[in-house]
């Protein structure tokens, strides 16, 4: 197959898995008799409702027919009862600000994208932020200079920030992987794994009050769920007492400029939730 062709295919992939996630693409769902058995006719008018209430609720016009507010909580991970003495922690672990925590881990080679990576992109913005962006990981424009959202998909970020009066320094943008993954590619798990806890530490000295994923790496990754694009967008989860909405990531929306409306709601939503408590707390 022709290059072009084949990276076209994937990008539409990538797309369809932005929205519905892995069911898509679970083995479950590759197998055509299972397929046959799961979506039963009353099963799939099921989700042919469902997804008319949700391309619903988030049109402009049916605002009035949303559910009550709810938010999500996230639990918090199990520890584990069976360990004696906890593990003794990593020096990064202690890190006091940001710049520590940047010093002590910019030279990572935990993981493979250590060895592959020009310029670790730790994050940048206001390190006192109440609202934080967290993107998916590094492309090649980040990996060249080192800061997250500086190529064509950061140049929208930046726009859809402005859109609902934040700039860019106001809030703090970090990713899910500080590495590039090479091509592109959506990060391993054990990638993501590996990364994620530098991500909490940054999370623990900031202290946002909310914090918007793009896209669905970036909000399975940080909520550890395993839903769609589509189920997450419009909720609120709560994330360490921290609130957290889902939007898709600017990178699908260059591909897919008709997923722009869905994102201006949702931005929309999470601008009212930091108003609600940052902007105007205390009043009223
Ligand atoms: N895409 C991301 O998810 N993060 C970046 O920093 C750039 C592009």
């Amino acid at each position: 197959m022709e290059n072009s062709l084949k990276k076209k295919l994937i990008e539409a992939l990538k797309d369809q898995k932005e929205i519905f996630g892995d069911d898509l693409f679970e083995q479950k769902n590759l197998n055509r008799k299972t397929i046959l058995q799961v979506d039963t006719k009353q099963e799939m008018n099921d989700k042919l409702k469902a997804a008319k209430y949700t391309s619903k609720a988030s049109s402009k016009f049916d605002v009035k027919d949303k559910p009550q507010e709810e938010v999500y909580k996230i639990p918090s991970p199990q520890k584990d009862e069976t360990k004696l003495f906890e593990d003794p922690k990593e020096k990064w672990e202690l890190s006091k600000d940001l710049n520590d925590l940047n010093n002590l881990i910019c030279n990572c080679q935990k993981c493979q994208l250590g060895s592959t990576r020009n310029k670790f992109v730790f994050g940048s913005g206001n390190s006192n932020a109440d609202a934080m962006v967290i993107g998916e990981g590094p492309g090649a424009d980040e990996d060249a200079q080192g800061l997250p959202f500086v190529g064509r998909a950061g140049k929208l970020l930046t726009d859809i920030l402005k859109a609902i009066n934040f700039s860019r320094d106001e809030v703090y943008i970090a990713n899910i992987v500080k590495c590039r993954p090479p091509g592109n590619r959506t990060p391993y798990p054990q990638e993501m794994d590996t990364c994620i806890p530098y991500l909490k530490k940054q999370i623990e000295l900031i202290k946002p009050k909310v914090i918007l994923c793009l896209g669905l790496t970036a909000a399975q990754g940080l909520l550890k769920k395993k839903d769609s694009l589509t189920s997450m967008r419009g909720k609120i989860f709560e994330f360490e007492n921290i609130k957290v909405m889902v939007t898709y990531h600017p990178a699908a929306l260059l591909r897919n400029p008709n997923w722009k409306r869905g994102c201006w709601e949702d931005v929309k939503k999470i601008r009212k939730l930091y108003d609600e408590l940052v902007t105007n707390n205390g009043k009223d």
